[in-house]
């Protein structure tokens, strides 16, 4: 069985706590590894390795700094089968999309391979009568991330290169759940050449978690997972005098007007909601259907899903795999029966299809008629499940997403500009598509939901992950006057 240990300062740490935890090959069902979970001892360790790197680390030159992260952004391309392979083993996504997730990942490395146009201040020559001002951005220090299964390649870097490019180094806590494909992208970042001890990590779970939240060395901590989770990394982490940015769950509103096109609308609704078994956190969960919409559109979608091919995602025939683990399954077909028992119609009823194995599989669902007061509604289900609320107007479908707590993701299928533009002023969400179902943006904009989809100021990535893992200088100098200048410099001047 394959263990997976720490890595810090360059080296293989085994766990110091004894303790460790199961990782599944989700589309068997077996158990194929064993991580090590950190105790606190641990974690200090590598929040010590990085202090240490960190004060050489931030002298490193720009131009270095850059050199280094080509390396490892070529290492990562190179290496991309490899990585994606590591995902669909762990996490059981489909091999064409653990290689998504791996170009979007290269994405944020790239961005960071501009940090010398990124970290340029500002400079304001006589300000006052021989007085300059000029400002900089420095590092913060020792930084932390936390991250959740789902993503356990790209969320990670997310934050890794900006963080690192800026002069801070970094202490890495991935999921649990499918560590291996983190682990081999730090194995990657040591082999382009970074000093050790810039880059840890250390597996674990709530133990390590708290240890970093409490950490007197650990100036900043960037999370993705869970509303609960991160409302809690939140709050301990700010109350500890910390930076914290925490990204959340989601409810993402896939709105539908009457004159949409139907094929484009139904080819975004099933890719969007059942893509990676829908456990993508800009995953679309509700199809919110405008007047007369609904039935040709529930018959489109219907016809795609009786089409949708699931099966262990290493057959490149599967369209979409397993789910992380037997519990999350079971957790999330119950749903699908308390939709049911609600008043909800269940379209297409993914309980019914029957897998050979024990692996983690539960075939796409389809409710229709879901209302906001049912569970299928109000809860992140976070599986393969599309619920339809069916609304009479443009104005009913804005208001029920403003009334919803959460406000990471939403889309509009429209072909009325008028409205497309009334929509992407009016909602409330921090990402928004138009005739696009899950508009993550480009590594050169940033990442980030509203309300319970995002506690803290900054979101992810781009400008302003630059800006929250450094922090602002300003310098105000006074030059002599060029007439007591050693040197002539043709003062006073007559022109
Ligand atoms: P999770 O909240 O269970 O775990 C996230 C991280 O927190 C993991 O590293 C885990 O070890 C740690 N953790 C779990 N329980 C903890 C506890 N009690 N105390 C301290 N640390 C704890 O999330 P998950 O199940 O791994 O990921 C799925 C969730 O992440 C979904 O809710 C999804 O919407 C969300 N997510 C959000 C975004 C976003 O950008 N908003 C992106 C990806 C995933």
């Amino acid at each position: 069985m394959r263990q997976i240990h720490h890595l810090i300062n360059g080296v293989t740490v085994e766990a110091g706590s004894g303790r460790t935890g199961p990782v599944y090959d989700p589309a068997t069902g077996d158990q194929t590894g064993e991580v090590a979970l950190a105790s606190e001892a641990d974690v200090n360790t590598a929040v010590a390795a990085a202090a240490a790197a960190f004060d050489e680390w931030r002298h490193v030159s720009i131009a270095r700094r850059t050199k280094l992260m080509y390396a490892f952004r070529n290492l990562v391309e190179a290496n991309g089968e490899e990585i994606a392979a590591r995902l669909t083993a762990e996490h059981g996504k489909v091999l064409s999309d653990a290689m998504g997730e791996v170009s979007r990942g290269l994405e944020n490395i790239e961005y960071a391979c501009g940090i010398a146009e990124l970290l340029k201040g500002e400079y304001s020559s006589n300000a006052s009568t021989g007085v300059d001002v000029h400002s900089v951005r420095q590092p913060l220090g020792v930084v932390a991330g936390i991250t959740p299964f789902n993503f356990p390649a790209m969320v990670p870097l997310w934050t890794i290169p900006n963080a690192i490019a800026a002069g801070n180094t970094y202490v890495l806590k991935p999921s649990e759940r499918d560590p291996s494909a983190p682990r081999f992208i730090v194995e990657l970042f040591h082999e382009a050449g970074f000093p050790d001890g810039v880059l840890n990590v250390v597996n674990g779970d709530k133990v390590a978690v708290d240890r970093l939240l409490h950490h007197p060395h650990v100036q900043a901590i960037s999370f993705v997972g869970s509303t609960p989770i991160a409302k809690y990394i939140y709050q301990t982490g700010t109350a500890n005098g910390k930076r914290v940015q925490a990204l959340a769950g989601a409810k993402n509103h896939m709105v539908v007007l009457p004159d949409a096109d139907i094929g484009l609308a139904a080819d975004a609704a099933v890719s969007a909601a059942f893509g990676s078994a829908g456990e993508r956190c800009m995953a679309i969960s509700v199809l919110v259907t405008v007047g007369d919409v609904a039935d040709p559109l529930i018959e489109a979608v219907t016809e795609r899903m009786a089409k949708l091919k699931v099966g262990d995602g290493t057959d490149p025939r599967s369209e979409m795999g397993p789910l992380i683990t037997r519990e999350h399954r079971d957790r999330v077909a119950d749903y699908i029966g308390q939709g049911a028992e609600a008043g909800a119609s269940v379209v297409v009823d993914g309980r019914t299809t029957e897998f050979d194995g024990d692996g983690f599989f539960l075939a796409p669902s389809l409710i229709d008629n879901v209302t906001t007061e049912m569970t299928v509604y109000q809860d992140e289900i976070f599986g393969p499940v599309l619920s339809v609320v069916r609304v009479d107007s443009y104005t009913d479908a804005l208001k029920m997403i403003q009334d919803n707590h959460w406000g990471n993701g939403t889309a509009i299928f429209t072909r009325d500009g008028g409205a497309a533009r009334a929509f992407q002023e009016e909602v409330e969400a921090g990402m928004v598509g138009v005739n696009v179902p899950i508009p993550v943006p480009v590594g050169y904009h940033s990442f980030g939901g509203w309300n319970d989809s995002l506690f803290g100021d900054t979101t992810m990535y781009g400008p302003e992950g630059v800006k929250f893992f450094t922090r602002p200088k300003v310098i105000t100098s006074r030059w002599p006057d060029p007439g007591t200048s050693s040197v002539d410099l043709g003062f006073p001047r007559t022109h």
